[in-house]
């Protein structure tokens, strides 16, 4: 696991202490199916290539917006690409559904083969090599403010990387570290 760094520390302890306390909650109405789609919207700089789908309705993810966003977060360099898992995606949307953004979520990495991980000195086991973990950015929204929407969520793990300004989303457990 990695080890939480006192400004990471920091911002997560601010988030327990009441600011940002409240963990994404299902409304009443989407508890009762009545408004739970989905829909996400991503921006992906290294191919320009766009997603944006309702990839969950009616109790379902939607097979055909599913695969092309396992086609958007390919491996690009490779051409790879795999299953990104409903969790991680789930946290990319939640993201965005906090922010209020109609501008695109950017995806600066998604699935890394093992020869891209290496390539981009990611960690030995990456949660991007198993088509679980996300780099996010956004045109108009701040890191900081990215990562303290992605804390809130609790959704597994968050990288916070102010200097390359992105956040990694993953599936993982619930930890946080700061690049
Ligand atoms: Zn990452």
């Amino acid at each position: 696991m990695a080890k939480a760094t006192g400004l990471a520390r920091r911002e997560f302890l601010l988030g327990a202490a009441g600011v940002l306390a409240t963990p994404y909650i299902v409304t009443p109405a989407q508890a009762a199916g009545q408004t739970d789609e989905r829909r996400l919207s991503f921006h992906n700089p290294h191919t320009n290539e766009n997603f944006d789908a309702v990839y969950f309705s009616k109790g379902q993810y939607d097979e055909q917006a599913m695969r092309e966003f396992y086609r958007i977060a390919r491996d690009w360099r490779q051409e790879k690409e795999v299953k990104i898992d409903n969790r991680t995606i789930n946290i990319a949307y939640n993201m965005q559904k906090l922010l209020e953004q109609s501008t695109p979520l950017m995806l600066v990495s998604g699935y890394r083969t093992p020869k891209t991980n290496r390539l981009v000195h990611g960690a030995t086991h990456s949660f991007h090599m198993r088509g679980e973990a996300l780099d996010i950015t956004h045109p108009h929204v701040s890191t900081s403010m990215l990562h303290k929407v992605a804390l809130r969520i609790r959704g597994g793990g968050v990288g916070y990387y102010p200097s390359e300004h992105f956040v990694h989303v993953d599936c993982g457990p619930v930890r946080t570290w700061r690049g």
